[in-house]
């Protein structure tokens, strides 16, 4: 009798001992992947305010509010909303978030699903994935329903078409601004096939004026509605590291779309808890 009571007392001091060292660990792995996973542009994090304020939860490490706090979304967790529902990361995903800290990988990256939007006029002859071709088919039949009308100036760009706009604006208007106004390759939404550049005028071909016209108001008031987003929205450079783009259509999906518009978040690092982007 003595001798199981030894033995379960010896069972209990493994299993404190266990469990003592597997909560070790997982505290240690949360932190370790904390550090990892809230990517390698932390030195320039704090380049500006806004990336400061976006960035500044994940760099205090805190016991009562580890890793998730990193990449805790705008969203409220009774909304049911499924943040991980597809990859940040990977090209292929309908959410992959593109901008200048986060370049496409491979930087080459080509979409294998590339199709023409039916019913929609595209000015180059360009394709988009199907996916977000099928929305924009279906966008463009309810635009027309209401009596609007839009065309796509250029959707899909390879990176060596991306390569050739990006170095004829440096070459016309330097750098600096070459920046802001166009992608250097590997960088660009229009290279994941997700992205659209709309316009129904010649006038405000990829102009802000597009936003004030009857197509642009509609895109923004109904886009989320078959998946798109307005991905460079007013006011938001200092994240977004883009000029307002009111022309420029990123499908996410409805389900996301949807989202950001009932919560009233405009842009894609702002959802997600991603350090804003403004400059490379
Ligand atoms: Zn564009």
């Amino acid at each position: 009798m003595a001798g199981a009571q030894h033995g379960g007392r010896r069972v209990r001091v493994w299993q404190v001992a266990a469990l003592t060292l597997g909560v070790g660990l997982l505290v240690g792995v949360t932190f370790w992947w904390a550090g990892n996973h809230n990517n390698t542009d932390r030195s320039v994090d704090t380049a500006s305010p806004v990336e400061s304020v976006l960035a500044s939860p994940s760099q205090i490490p805190q016991v009562s509010a580890p890793a998730v706090t990193a990449q805790a979304p705008v969203a409220l967790p009774s909304s049911g909303f499924d943040t991980e529902r597809y990859s940040l990361e990977d090209a292929d995903s309908p959410w992959v978030v593109v901008n200048k800290h986060r370049p496409l990988e491979p930087t080459d990256y080509a979409p294998g699903d590339l199709v023409t939007a039916s019913g929609v006029r595209f000015a180059d002859g360009g394709t988009m994935r199907r996916e977000a071709a099928d929305a924009l088919s279906d966008m463009e039949s309810a635009a027309s329903s209401d009596g609007l009308d839009f065309q796509v100036s250029s959707a899909y760009r390879g990176f060596a078409r991306q390569s050739d706009i990006y170095h004829t604006h440096v070459n016309k208007l330097g750098k600096a601004k070459a920046d802001r106004l166009s992608a250097r390759p590997g960088y660009s939404e229009h290279q994941t096939g997700w992205s659209a550049d709309l316009y129904d005028s010649s006038a405000c071909r990829l102009k802000s004026c597009f936003g004030d016209s009857a197509a642009g108001q509609w895109v923004a008031a109904h886009g989320a509605e078959y998946g798109f987003i307005i991905r460079y929205p007013e006011g938001k450079s200092s994240v977004t590291g883009y000029e307002y783009e009111p022309w420029h259509v990123r499908y996410v999906g409805e389900g996301l779309a949807m989202q950001m518009r009932e919560r009233n978040v405009a842009t894609l690092e702002e959802f997600f808890g991603l350090p804003a982007a403004p400059t490379y």
